[in-house]
């Protein structure tokens, strides 16, 4: 029997973390877990779709909001030795930094 759409569950993606960046990622989950319960949150988790986004200058938008970002420097350093090469991390776009065109039309298209 196959279960309608609605009842489908997606599968879990989970991209490899290179071995270098093991150490990074353990502070930021660090950081995560020092934030607590102080009822903050990451912004790129209240509104992640700009952070993601296919065309730069939605991701241009995203970059300032990590600037208040509790876990900031620990996000950087995990993207960085990761070599994140999409979407903002750590307040930069990793896209523009790897000259990645956007993906769809520009805004003055
Ligand atoms: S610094 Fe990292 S965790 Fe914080 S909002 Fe930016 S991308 Fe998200």
């Amino acid at each position: 029997m196959t279960r309608p759409q609605s009842q489908r569950t997606a599968p879990l993606l989970l991209a490899p973390i290179p071995t270098e960046a093991a150490r990074p990622f353990l502070s930021l989950l660090h950081a995560f877990a020092a934030m607590g319960d102080t009822g903050r949150a990451v912004p790129c988790s209240t509104d992640p779709d700009g952070f993601y986004h296919d065309l730069r200058v939605v991701r241009a938008l995203a970059v300032p909001l990590c600037r208040d970002c509790p876990v900031l420097t620990a996000c950087g350093a995990y993207a960085d030795a990761a070599g994140e090469r999409f979407g903002v991390w750590g307040g930069r776009d990793r896209s523009a930094a790897m000259g990645r065109a956007p993906a769809g039309p520009t805004a003055s298209a």
